[in-house]
């Protein structure tokens, strides 16, 4: 494998490398080809074993191992942690997934057991490349359920890999979906809090609420794998009520015991839409909290509302009667309509991240620029998600955004870890 594709940096662009190969591989027709997720299995408990914390070094030499096994043409990406996507020549049968998969385990395994004393385990999922209707983000979905059904199947194996046909993915969500209501009353559902930076201060006074789940013996799960299953089965209101009241109980402490006023934006999921019962049940825990109404905003996702504009009117109504306020997320994902931000009442505009792809490019930073300008000509405030660069924070400054939500200051933290940042230690910004 050439060195071009031994990129190893958390830069997201590498997964937009990967994704543009598998959509070149879709569009082509070329079946053959699969996409794998890794896990280092055992990659805690190796790395605490290690005197010194070496662990990115670890990754490091996890991913060269890797790559030993890749062709020019196949490629891999560390998508966060120890976790990587890899997509590579792989018939859907199972000779030949085992085939690679030994290469890899091996690859791995023995370097590791020969060059610090004791094996490294990998944990793999597998979905092959033979159904055009299924996208990249599907893909990588079917392949993580699959490495996770592999974890849940075969717990106590050192080489675990496991591959699910298309046909088959329903009932393993299913599996998934059936331990939410347990998880929840776990409280496996961890409130995890984004940092707003203000980029005329330089301070974080807001945050967005984001779910993480994490179960105790398969540890973090993928939003991708449970969210929209319990949007759909509308078991998602209970978890956003629970991620509320939990963020409301904090806000009401930064409060009264350190006398800082925090705003919190919550996503509206489109189960909720269709009624305006979700205010009721929203503004009934809220009441429970000596907080101002004007610290909650409502996200409201840019798909969802272009496809019910009929019911966003009353619901929008409701939220600010109450004092709520409400911003308009992922402008820009591709579902843009100018109507909803004539016809409907917002006060923040967050500008999707894929709208952040090339600060050099002419046209996109125009783009950029006379969005800002229109929104805060509509007397909204505007946001921009996942900003990776220094040259984008700069950018953005320059053009007057009002805030950044995105890894170059923060990513989405455990709520108590926001709480030690910004409310128990003072120091700040960047
Ligand atoms: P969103 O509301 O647009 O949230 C922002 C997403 O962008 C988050 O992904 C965040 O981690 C990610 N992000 C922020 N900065 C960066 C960056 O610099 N680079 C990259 N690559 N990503 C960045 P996350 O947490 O995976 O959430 C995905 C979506 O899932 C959210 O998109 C939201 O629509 C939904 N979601 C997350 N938590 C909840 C929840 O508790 N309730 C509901 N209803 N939906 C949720
Ligand atoms: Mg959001
Ligand atoms: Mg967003």
């Amino acid at each position: 494998m050439d060195s071009q594709n031994m990129i190893f940096d958390l830069d997201q662009s590498n997964e937009q490398k990967i994704k543009t190969e598998y959509d070149r591989l879709i569009l082509d027709n070329q079946n053959g080809y699969s996409l794998v997720s890794i896990k280092l299995k055992n990659f805690i408990t190796f790395s605490h074993m290690l005197a010194d914390d070496k662990g990115e070094d670890l990754i490091q030499v996890a991913y060269n191992r890797l790559c030993t096994c890749l062709s020019d043409d196949e490629y891999i990406v560390r998508i966060h942690s120890y976790y990587f996507n890899l997509l590579i020549k792989c018939e859907a049968n199972l000779d030949d997934l085992h085939r690679r998969a030994h290469e890899f385990h091996f690859a791995v395994k023995n370097f590791f057991e020969e060059n610090y004393g004791r094996p490294l385990y990998l944990e793999m999922g597998y979905c092959p490349l033979n159904h055009p209707d299924v996208d990249f983000y599907t893909a990588r979905y079917y392949a993580e359920i699959s490495r996770m059904a592999s974890e849940y199947t075969f717990p106590e194996t050192n080489y675990d890999m496991y591959y699910i046909s298309y046909q088959d993915q329903k009932e393993d969500f299913l599996k998934l979906e059936n331990l939410v209501p347990e998880a929840l009353a776990n409280g496996d559902f961890k409130l995890y809090l984004q940092p707003k930076v203000n980029l005329a201060t330089g301070q974080v006074d807001s945050a967005e609420a984001l779910v993480r789940w994490i179960d105790p013996k398969r540890g973090m799960i993928p939003l991708t794998s449970f969210l929209p299953n319990i949007e759909e089965n509308g078991f998602i209101r209970e978890m956003d009520l629970y991620l509320f009241d939990k963020a409301c109980s904090y806000m009401e402490r930064w409060l009264k015991e350190y006398g800082r006023k925090f705003s919190i934006s919550f996503n509206l999921s489109k189960a909720y839409f269709n009624g305006t019962f979700f205010m009721d049940e929203f503004t009934s825990v809220f009441k429970k909290y000596n907080i101002s109404p004007d610290s909650v905003r409502i996200e409201l996702l840019e798909s969802i509302v272009l496809n019910d504009i009929e019911h966003l009117l009353p619901l929008v109504t409701n939220i600010y009667e109450f004092g709520f306020s409400c911003a308009l997320d992922d402008f820009g994902s591709g579902f843009s309509s100018f109507d909803i931000l004539t016809s409907v009442k917002l006060s923040e505009l967050k500008i999707d991240r894929s709208l952040f792809k090339d600060i050099t490019n002419d046209k996109e930073r125009s783009l950029i620029c006379h969005i800002v300008d229109i929104a805060h000509d509509m007397d909204m405030e505007v946001v921009a998600e996942g900003i990776e660069t220094e040259d984008y924070a700069n950018y953005l400054k320059e053009i007057g955004c009002d805030f950044i939500q995105g890894f170059y200051y923060y990513k989405p933290m455990p709520v108590d870890e926001f709480e030690k940042l910004f409310i128990t230690n003072t120091q700040q910004g960047r």
